[in-house]
């Protein structure tokens, strides 16, 4: 048995619809400006190829759990996203292979510092500060993939009752086969991986108080209180 000389930390995980047992979380990775008009809504170019950037597994908010106002910012922003489960692992795959890879999805909030990312945008400097804070990445149960199916519907979230973004997930620049097979070129993807994989148009801020709720079709929902 190994033994350490702090207590070692808490595993990260999601819980599972209609189960009991956690979904381990390994890690976080992201893909930015994955829907055009999103990716015009930020100033980027249609014809860019998709990046990358990561939050820690305990990022992660379960459901049921309120979202504390981050430090730093006055302009936290609400990106809602189709969030994949990997429950395989592999790397250089193709987009054939890497739907295999696919455990379940879940709907995720990229919470963004967004005065934070354009002041690192503008310095040319790394984004962690603005995307990979604390409690950055709420999250609803995880949908075992033989009940989700792989979803291309209606992805949307309002706060407060009104729709602030609305979408489909058919819509993605590159589709989740094509965003797990890019990633994979990069990092050997393992079980316990999630992916956040971009959001729609219609970003905005959020405060003290906001109930946030979002959906994606086939998929269920993600809901929270900021502070
Ligand atoms: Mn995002």
């Amino acid at each position: 048995m190994t033994h350490y000389v702090l207590p070692a930390p808490i595993q990260a995980a999601a819980p599972v619809e209609g189960a009991s047992a956690l979904f381990p979380v390994r890690r976080i990775l992201c893909v930015g400006r994955n829907y055009a008009a999103h990716r015009r809504e930020m100033g980027g170019d249609d014809r860019d190829p998709p990046f990358f950037f990561m939050k820690p597994a305990d990022a992660l908010v379960p459901p049921g759990l309120p979202v504390p106002y981050p430090s730093q910012t006055h302009n936290l922003h609400h990106e809602i996203e189709l969030v994949a489960a990997l429950g395989g692992d592999g790397a250089d795959l193709s987009t054939e292979e890497a739907l295999s890879l696919v455990w379940g999805y879940a709907v995720g909030v990229d919470l963004t510092r967004r005065d934070l990312q354009n002041a690192a945008k503008e310095k040319g400097q790394p984004w962690e500060a603005a995307k990979a804070f604390d409690a950055s990445a709420p999250i609803g149960l995880i949908r075992p993939v033989d009940r989700s199916g792989h979803p291309q519907g209606r992805i949307s979230l309002s706060v407060n009752g009104q729709v602030r973004q609305q979408g489909l997930v058919s819509d993605m620049i590159w589709s989740v086969a094509e965003v797990i097979a890019q990633a994979s070129r990069l990092w050997r993807l393992e079980a316990g991986d999630l992916i956040f994989t971009g959001t729609p148009e219609g970003v905005g801020p959020l405060v003290t108080g906001d109930r946030v709720e979002g959906m994606v079709e086939d998929v269920g929902e993600v809901a929270f209180t900021v502070g």
